[in-house]
């Protein structure tokens, strides 16, 4: 057999996809099962967005387009970014991508040669381990475990980059804590990242109109303006615009770093599709009611599961502030069984949990924190009480 590249065999098949397949295969069988595991938005965007795609449709132009992205989306994710409070970019400073994803794997490409070390604190979303394996990065990791919150602080962030990691990643509202970091927080770590010249930093903020709580989301480059030259901002239309299978996904920063996504992008991809690009333009400059009001839904679904996950003895629950997860530590009942089924780590509970009650979470250490299992709680009302219900009781029969 011919060989393949030693770069496939290091990224690992998805954890979350795993469960997400087991809980089809129990569909498929028959038995009703609610997901908490895939984080999918659970919603449509609004009607400018398909009839700007219709109109799109009349006047296709039949070419390809930039690969940095239509002038048209570059604009408008200028307007995005400047009601986010960053101002003062320019369509240079900025490339689209299909999807934050590609967006990222055109980053690592862009800052990581090989065996350079990206430092991220865990827990983490899982595609960034699997991104810097592919390009053959050293991995860094910050522990932040649920005793402070999942949060990194300003002293673990020095320590980490006083090695001069070629590139810090960052993620706020996390992916799968929930957890926003608030203004002072971000201003603290800010005054560490000015203290490290030698480093990029990426802050993937892909959910940050999904934020609750009046905390309001906050950026490095507002804390502190001369990070500018080495901060990039990462955003998609995924989660905050229900859209995650039309994959796009936007950058801002350096000149330097957005051209050579231009030139990456060129050489993968060319251009993102043209009718994609009008439904993007329209979500991003037109009505904003579609995400402002799920953000009011997921504020009352996230109290609902924060609730009942507080109401079980044993388990922490940190509250999250933003996104659609909620990340309770769970590690209360390792050494306990289910049904005469042993529970000794977070995967025992997960497939324990699908198997007797059919509700499908992913295990925490798919994320970096085996203590704790994801929720993902963007489904409709009704099932979510369901879910919770089950998972109650689940944790009540534990022995
Ligand atoms: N970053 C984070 C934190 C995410 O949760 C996700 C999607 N799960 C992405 C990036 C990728 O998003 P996209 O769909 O735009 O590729």
């Amino acid at each position: 057999m011919p060989k393949l590249a030693a770069r496939v065999g290091r990224a690992k098949p998805s954890a979350i996809m795993q469960i997400f397949d087991k809980a089809k295969q129990l569909q498929a069988q028959g038995r009703d099962v609610v997901s908490f595991s895939i984080g999918v938005p659970n919603f449509l965007p609004g009607e400018h967005v398909y009839q700007a795609v219709r109109d799109a449709l009349e006047h296709d132009s039949g070419s390809y387009g930039s690969n940095r992205g239509d002038v048209r989306l570059l604009d408008a994710f200028l307007g995005h970014m400047e009601g986010l409070g960053l101002t003062g970019y320019a369509r240079e400073n900025c490339a689209v991508a299909v999807g934050a994803k590609h967006i990222l794997y055109n980053l690592f490409e862009a800052i990581l040669d090989e065996g350079d070390e990206v430092a991220f604190p865990t827990p983490y979303w899982t595609s960034y381990v699997d991104i810097a394996e592919i390009v053959g990065a050293k991995i860094k990791l910050l522990p932040c475990p649920p005793e402070q919150d999942y949060k990194m602080t300003p002293a673990q962030l020095d320590e980490a980059l006083a090695s001069k990691p070629a590139l810090f990643l960052f993620n706020n509202p996390s992916n799968p804590t929930g957890m926003v970091y608030t203004k002072d927080e971000i201003a603290a770590l800010a005054d560490v990242l000015v203290k490290h010249p030698d480093t990029w930093v990426i802050t993937d903020d892909i959910y940050n109109k999904m934020v609750f709580d009046d905390v309001g989301y906050h950026n490095f480059i507002n804390a502190r303006p001369e990070l500018r030259d080495r901060v990039i901002f990462v955003d998609s239309l995924s989660k905050t615009y229900g859209m995650p299978g039309w994959r796009v996904g936007l950058m801002a920063g350096p000149e330097s770093i957005a051209k050579a996504v231009v030139t990456l992008n060129s050489n993968h991809i060319t251009n993102i599709p043209e009718i994609v690009t009008a439904g993007a333009v329209a979500a991003l400059s037109g009505p904003q009611d579609v995400p402002e009001s799920k953000c009011v839904e997921f504020q009352a679904k996230r109290d609902q599961v924060v609730g009942m996950f507080r109401s079980i003895p044993g388990v922490e629950c940190p509250m999250p502030q933003g996104a659609f997860y909620v990340f309770p530590d769970i590690s209360c009942a390792f050494g306990k069984s289910h049904s005469g089924r042993a529970i000794n780590n977070d995967v025992d509970l997960c497939d324990a949990l699908l198997e007797a009650k059919g509700v499908a979470c992913v295990p925490g250490s798919a994320f970096g924190e085996p203590r704790a299992l994801r929720v993902s709680y963007t489904c409709p009302t009704a099932q979510l009480a369901d879910g919770l219900e089950r998972i109650r009781s689940f944790f009540a029969e534990l022995q």
